[in-house]
């Protein structure tokens, strides 16, 4: 096994399916199985999700909303991904816990970093929801941070895409898939990885990133044995 603890960050709409608004019990049950099979190899799973599945803040305030009320509804709407998530790997049998950035204790606890790590340890998968508790930021940058804070070996962000491109493969047929990339690359080229502050975040506490296909089956499973999937992208 290459990475013993891994942060692995889905965003909202991949829990989308084919579905054009909210959550697809079947990909649900899917990325639960994909999630068990790497629990079962002992390797240690937090995750973050995002919420673009239900609300995004930038999404209200193009059309009139306030920004921030925006924000605390997208950070709302990743508490409900992760309670479907929670739900999602409960059933194939896995423990969890839901942690909030925005407490909630009714159905999630505190976000509190040394607990998180003693789950994290026996083997618990730790859900981090809420994003990182403030407006104007992303859930990617709350996946580097919340990596960072658990000491996770790698982030592992699940696309449809299979990697990071020269270019939009979805829209440039042309388009050529790197294995790999330096951070620096990263921004001399000008490619869309995650938003800058998460990026930076990751860069500055050198915390690798593999960008990769989630709806792959076994990908992931691969990805922690450590075959070459997707991009990585480190020092
Ligand atoms: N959000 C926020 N602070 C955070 C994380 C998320 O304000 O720390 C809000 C923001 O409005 C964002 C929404 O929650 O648009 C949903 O998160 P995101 O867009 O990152 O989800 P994804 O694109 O991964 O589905």
């Amino acid at each position: 096994m290459k990475y013993k603890r891994i942060l692995l960050k889905l965003s909202g709409e991949a829990l989308m399916g084919d579905l054009p608004y909210g959550i697809d019990n079947e990909r649900l049950k899917e990325y639960a199985q994909e999630i068990k099979n790497v629990v079962e190899m002992g390797c240690e799973v937090a995750i973050v999700i995002g919420g673009g599945n239900i609300f995004r803040g930038v999404a209200g305030a193009a059309k009139g909303m306030d920004r921030v009320q925006g924000d605390y509804m997208g950070m709302l709407a990743t508490v409900i991904n992760g309670m479907a998530l929670q739900g999602a790997l409960e059933d194939a049998g896995i423990k969890t816990r839901l942690q909030s950035a925005i407490e909630m204790d009714k159905v999630a606890e505190p976000f509190i970093k040394r607990r998180a790590e003693r789950h994290l340890e026996k083997g618990r998968v730790v859900i981090f929801g809420a994003g990182t508790g403030n407006p104007y930021f992303t859930t990617d940058t709350a996946a580097t941070l919340r990596a960072i804070e658990v000491s996770a070996d790698v982030i592992l962000k699940g696309t449809r895409v299979d990697g990071i491109y020269d270019s939009d493969p979805e829209k440039n047929a042309d388009a050529v898939k790197y294995n790999s990339l330096t951070f620096d690359e990263v921004y001399d080229k000008n490619l869309k990885v995650m938003d800058m502050t998460a990026f930076t975040l990751s860069h500055e506490n050198n915390l690798p990133i593999i960008v990769f296909d989630m709806n792959k089956e076994g990908n992931l499973q691969r990805i922690v044995q450590g075959e070459n999937i997707g991009t990585l992208v480190n020092l």
